[in-house]
């Protein structure tokens, strides 16, 4: 067995291997704070690797090369997700392998990592090596595989750990669930320090949560629904920390909602807990208000939108460093299963094509963050997942997103790429607009209006 951290025998992200790119971006604000990079530019890319970069106009575009102009717009390192639903295998309706890399591609995620809530459960090698299999057809982009924590999520017992991460296993989750059975969960750490491999906890008490279907509070009151409350996700945390810190193991908090919670990451992380955090974009810019004025199914999610001050929380945990990346946790659901009353709908909202552009519209333009610390925290999941993280540098491979942060869409006015259409963001004006995508030095997508004129 490795030890934890080393390297395992399989490549940890898999995807359709797709021509290198030649291109060259001209003229973009380049932005990578981890670079230092917050300038017009000329970025090359030759073969798939970063060749050069130069002062706007000074590069010219080799033989056959194509050109991106890319002046006015800005270029980021590409985006990384380490929370995403891929339905697949077993659920394909919703979404698959294809149909969700499109979307991430779509978003300017040039990396996601798919969770393990699939039919069958990804919990034994088997299932993961031909997941992987799938994905070197038909991924547009790298992905990466978490595996459960239990077997078939029954929160009972551990899976085969050290075989699922010589398999290819990135870590594990059980998301969709909690670790209910704190024992189960610190025999998860301590098999972790044989195999390596991060833990991400959904944290919610079943015993709190109960059948609740929104946050509990005057929204939930007032429509007499049951409520989830802040404390159902806030207690987990503080008793998991308590255990990872007990057992010196590393674990990464999955969509973090309410302010009681933040707080808990915090004190973990103040006294020296291996501990790591996310937060939505939905989480970020949405309320329970949102779902007072439509009771619109696509507003459920789990954990539910909470209030103003929970998500003010978010973002000063952004700020301060306590929440450590941005996660989609992109959850596709078909249309019927969502077209029913809302205490009936299923949890879940998609968010791949609308991370950047809800982020930047509510949270840049509105002067709470800056765009650069919005790149980092969309680029950081990779670190957090042991995958490199994108940077725009010479040499490293080409992995990259071309925004208009001008333009303005309406969300679902032309569709989705996603097979769903569950987006909590559906019909709202955002700005900012992804026209490219490079990932793993390969072009991957490109706006439909978006034209490439050949140097
Ligand atoms: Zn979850
Ligand atoms: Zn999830």
């Amino acid at each position: 067995m490795n030890p934890a951290g080393a390297p395992r025998a399989a490549e940890p992200l898999v995807h359709r291997e797709q021509p290198p790119a030649d291109l060259l971006v001209r003229g973009a604000h380049v932005l990578d704070p981890r670079e230092g990079l917050d300038a017009p530019l000329d970025v090359l890319v030759r073969g798939g690797e970063i060749a050069e970069l130069g002062d706007p106009g000074s590069l010219p575009a080799p033989d056959g090369a194509e050109v991106l102009d890319g002046e006015g717009r800005h270029l980021f390192p590409g985006f990384v997700d380490p929370h995403v639903h891929l339905r697949t295998p077993g659920q394909e309706h919703k979404e698959d392998l294809d149909s969700g890399t499109r979307s991430a591609a779509a978003g300017g995620f040039v990396a996601i990592v798919a969770m393990p809530n699939t039919d069958p459960v990804v919990d034994d090698a088997t299932v993961l090596r031909s997941l992987r299999e799938a994905a070197r057809r038909e991924a547009r982009i790298p992905v990466g595989f978490l595996a459960s924590i239990t077997r078939g999520l029954a929160g009972d017992s551990l899976t085969e750990m050290a075989e699922l991460r010589d398999a290819g296993a990135l870590g594990f989750t059980d998301d969709g669930k909690p670790v209910h059975r704190a024992a189960i969960l610190r025999k998860a750490l301590q098999y972790q320090r044989l195999c390596g491999g991060v833990l991400a906890l959904h944290e919610e008490d079943p015993s709190l949560s109960g059948r609740g279907v929104m946050h509990e509070g005057e929204v939930s009151a007032r429509l007499g629904l049951a409520g989830i409350p802040s404390i159902s996700e806030s207690t987990m945390i503080a008793r998991d920390a308590a255990i990872a810190g007990y057992e010196a193991g590393r674990i990464h908090i999955q969509h973090l909602s309410a302010r009681e919670s933040v707080a808990a990451v915090a004190e973990a992380k103040a006294r020296g807990v291996r501990i790591t955090a996310e937060a939505s974009p939905h989480h970020l810019t949405l309320t329970h208000d949102a779902v007072l004025e439509r009771l619109d199914t696509r507003l459920k999610m789990n954990p539910p939108l909470r209030e103003e001050a929970d998500r003010a929380a978010l973002i000063e945990g952004l700020r301060d460093g306590t929440i450590d990346c941005i996660a989609t946790d992109h959850a596709p659901h078909a249309r019927e299963e969502k077209e029913v009353p809302f205490e009936e709908a299923p949890m879940g909202t998609t968010g791949l094509e609308t991370a950047f552009a809800a982020v930047h519209t509510d949270l840049v333009r509105g002067g709470v963050l800056p765009l650069g610390l919005v790149v980092e925290k969309l680029t950081a999941g990779a670190g957090l997942l042991g995958i490199a993280t994108p940077r725009i540098a010479r040499g490293a491979p080409a992995q990259l997103c071309l925004v208009d942060l001008g333009a303005e869409w309406q969300v679902g006015e032309a569709g989705y790429e996603s097979r769903a259409e569950n987006c909590c963001f559906a019909g709202r004006d955002l700005l900012g607009r992804v026209l490219a995508t490079v990932a793993a030095g390969a072009v991957v997508y490109r706006e439909r209006a978006f034209a490439l004129s050949p140097a």
